[in-house]
């Protein structure tokens, strides 16, 4: 997506070898009119599967996730990484090694939000090694609901998360991806 391709080459910036920064549109600071656009491009996408339900993990995918459950007419769910007083004891949980992080969160979501054979489609913000898809589709499939694939905002070609999601045969569209950073700057593929 051209628009999104420009955004990243104006305002991302490189860190290290395979990290990208991009909190002033989208992980701290948030663009909507962008995020309604990425929203809706991935409804797009996905229209004609006839999806249920958007599934997504705070904080960073909640943004482009619930564009794409307005523009599709579907609730949004988010993933919790915290236990909270308000949650119920009945969950869905899976546990994700975070890239950025470097540890390993538990991802939780409310058995009521996710019904057996429901049409479920993950967006997630970036897409990385797949530590975090790979959590949402645990739940997935423990909920007996159907995986109808992944929309992913950013994906990083160069990291293990694109093989593994297409060795595992789910239908993943990327936004934007980025083959390589090279000195300090984004190199796109295509
Ligand atoms: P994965 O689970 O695919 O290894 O990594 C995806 C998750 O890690 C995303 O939810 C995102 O929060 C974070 N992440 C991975 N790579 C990057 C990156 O280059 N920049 C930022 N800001 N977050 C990333």
């Amino acid at each position: 997506m051209k628009l999104l391709e420009e955004r990243i080459q104006q305002d991302g910036r490189v860190l290290g070898d395979d990290v990208l920064k991009v909190d002033n549109f989208l992980n701290h600071q948030v663009d909507p009119q962008l995020m309604a656009q990425l929203g809706h491009e991935f409804a797009e996408l996905f229209r004609a599967e006839k999806i249920d339900k958007v599934l997504t993990v705070e904080s960073s995918g909640i943004a482009p996730a619930v564009f794409a459950a307005l523009d599709l007419d579907v609730p949004m769910v988010f993933a919790r990484k915290k236990k909270s007083l308000t949650l119920s004891a009945d969950n869905y949980t899976a546990d994700v090694f975070s890239f950025t992080k470097q540890e390993t969160n538990h991802i939780i979501v409310d058995k009521r939000f996710l019904n057996a054979g429901e049409r479920v489609l993950l967006i997630d913000d970036f897409l990385a090694n797949g530590q975090a898809v790979q959590g949402m589709m645990e739940i997935v499939e423990a909920a007996d609901a159907e995986l109808v694939g992944a929309g992913i905002v950013i994906e990083k070609t160069f990291q293990k998360g694109r093989a593994l999601l297409d060795e595992a045969g789910i239908h993943v569209e990327s936004l934007a991806r980025i083959a390589a950073f090279e000195d300090g700057q984004v190199v796109f593929a295509d």
